[in-house]
């Protein structure tokens, strides 16, 4: 803000020549005024000095009448002459008091003077006394002489005179045109000053026009801006909307095509059913009826085909599971999971037992807001893969325990199994992702992909720590049953 009101190097400059030329200009006229006063004080001395010379040679007039006539009035201008003669040295000492050489020269002038009229006062006295001879002789012989030194005095005081009144004039000439010039530069730097002023000003009107004008266009772009944004964010609402009425379509449509698919594969997983089972049926009863009977190689055919009409049998219902847990309608309620855990638990009984598992469960687990028979299933699934996926003849121990923070429940299935590498730990969410073949660890790698879908329905999420070869953590969080109450 503050450097808008600072002057142009060029302008300071300015200004500064201005005050120069003012200071110039009144020590110009001031020296001037001095230069006056001393001239006019050598013309008083110079006057002063005349009229001595003048009073003198008046006194000598009246004692040469004197001379002559003897008549004593002829005396008058003599005595007045001697009373002025007086006032006048006192004067001219009075004035040259600045000036040594003066001073000087004053007591010789003084004396030369006094000698002179003391001299016109004896011819004057011899003339009375009526020596005229005498009188005429002091007149001829030291009155000259003395009147020549008076004289001589008094030029050598006026040539002084003169010579200090030309320097004082040349002095006075000097200031007076330095006076000149300064005003004169004065009056050329205020016209450079008002003609740099004009320009400035008018150039800076010319920078607001453009300003004023670029501001104009920019406010009329502006405006077309607006109006183009105007236009294209209705076009935008409308393609929107468009989008929009197409996405709901096309859902609409997918969704039906979706349920088409599901009917289907329902149907398609019911019919596969019965024959399966009547394969699996026949495969047993052939085993059981004819096994005694059959060679060595026919009794491991229809072993492995009742086999692998059961694992079939397996993945149809895990597949309808899947798709049941992903299609229907869950509605969520209070669920106490210490039943539901007691439940599986039964379910897994003979698994239990049959690998001497160790299964610990924290008393008493929280309530969670959920789909009982999903939840069921989600334990079931985690329960059972931690019984499998042990180092073969190990005895597995699993821990179930929960966690209650911020209105949810975090429930925890850890185990001392095989553990997962977490390269796959993703992936064995997804469907028939399996990281073994059937004949390590049976399966069909769905069961995790149902408690993932199961706990997601359910508004919860699924997440996993593990380290290979020391075991697997599986952590279910679900919204905590208080949540219902608040
Ligand atoms: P399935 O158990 O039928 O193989 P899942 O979907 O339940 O299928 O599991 C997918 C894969 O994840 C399993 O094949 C196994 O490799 C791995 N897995 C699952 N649970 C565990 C566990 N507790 N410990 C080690 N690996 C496991």
């Amino acid at each position: 803000m503050s450097s808008r009101f600072l002057m142009p190097p060029a302008l300071v400059l300015a200004v500064l020549v201005l005050l120069a030329a003012a200071l110039v200009s009144s020590r110009a006229v001031r020296v001037q005024n001095e230069t006056s006063q001393w001239v006019a004080h050598t013309y008083q001395v110079i006057a002063t000095l005349e009229r001595t010379v003048g009073s003198l040679t008046r006194a000598e007039t009246a004692q040469r009448g004197y001379l002559l006539t003897g008549d004593e009035a002829e005396l008058a201008p003599f005595n007045a002459a001697r009373l002025d003669m007086q006032a006048n040295l006192d004067r001219l000492t009075e004035l040259t008091i600045d000036n040594p050489n003066q001073q000087q020269r004053l007591p010789a002038l003084r004396a030369a003077v006094v000698e002179r009229l003391s001299l016109l006062a004896d011819v004057i006295a011899l003339r009375r006394a009526g020596d005229m001879p005498a009188a005429i002789a002091l007149v001829g012989n030291h009155g000259r002489s003395a009147m020549d030194r008076v004289l001589v005095l008094t030029d050598d005081v006026r040539t002084e005179e003169n010579r200090l009144l030309q320097d004082r004039l040349h002095r006075a000439r000097r200031a007076s045109q330095i006076g000149v010039l300064a005003t004169v530069g004065t009056s050329a730097v205020a016209l450079v000053l008002l003609l740099s002023l004009h320009i400035v000003s008018s150039r800076h009107a010319e920078r607001l026009n453009a300003e004023r004008d670029e501001l104009r266009i920019s406010r009329e772009q502006t405006h077309e801006t607006t109006a183009n944004l105007h236009l294209a964010n209705e076009q935008l609402q409308q393609a929107t909307a468009e989008l929009e009425q197409r996405v709901r379509e096309r859902t609409a449509a997918l969704v039906e095509a979706n349920t088409e698919l599901e009917g289907f594969a329902r149907s398609i997983a019911h019919d596969l059913r019965a024959p399966l089972r009547n394969m699996h049926g026949f495969a047993a009863a052939l085993i059981e009826d004819e096994g005694p009977r059959m060679s060595k190689k026919g009794l491991e055919y229809a072993h492995r085909l009742a086999a692998s009409a059961a694992r079939m049998e397996g993945l149809i219902s895990d597949l309808l599971n899947y798709s049941r847990l992903a299609r229907g309608e869950l509605t969520l309620d209070r669920v106490d999971v210490n039943t539901v855990v007691r439940q599986v638990l039964q379910e897994l009984a003979a698994d239990i037992e049959r690998t001497g598992a160790i299964i610990e469960v924290a008393n008493p687990l929280p309530p969670v807001l959920a789909h009982r028979a999903t939840l069921t299933q989600v334990l079931m699934n985690l329960l059972s893969n931690a019984l499998k996926f042990v180092q073969p003849g190990a005895q597995p121990r699993i821990t179930l325990a929960a966690r209650v923070h911020d209105h949810h429940v975090s429930l925890s299935v850890t185990d001392n199994g095989i553990g997962i590498a977490p390269a796959n730990q993703k992936r064995i969410f997804a469907v028939f992702e399996r990281l073994h073949g059937p004949e390590r660890y049976p399966g069909t790698g769905i069961g995790l992909s149902i408690v993932r879908k199961g706990v997601e329905r359910m508004g919860g999420a699924v997440h996993l720590e593990s380290t290979p070869g020391l075991g697997s953590r599986f952590i279910v969080e679900l919204p905590a049953a208080e949540m219902e109450a608040a």
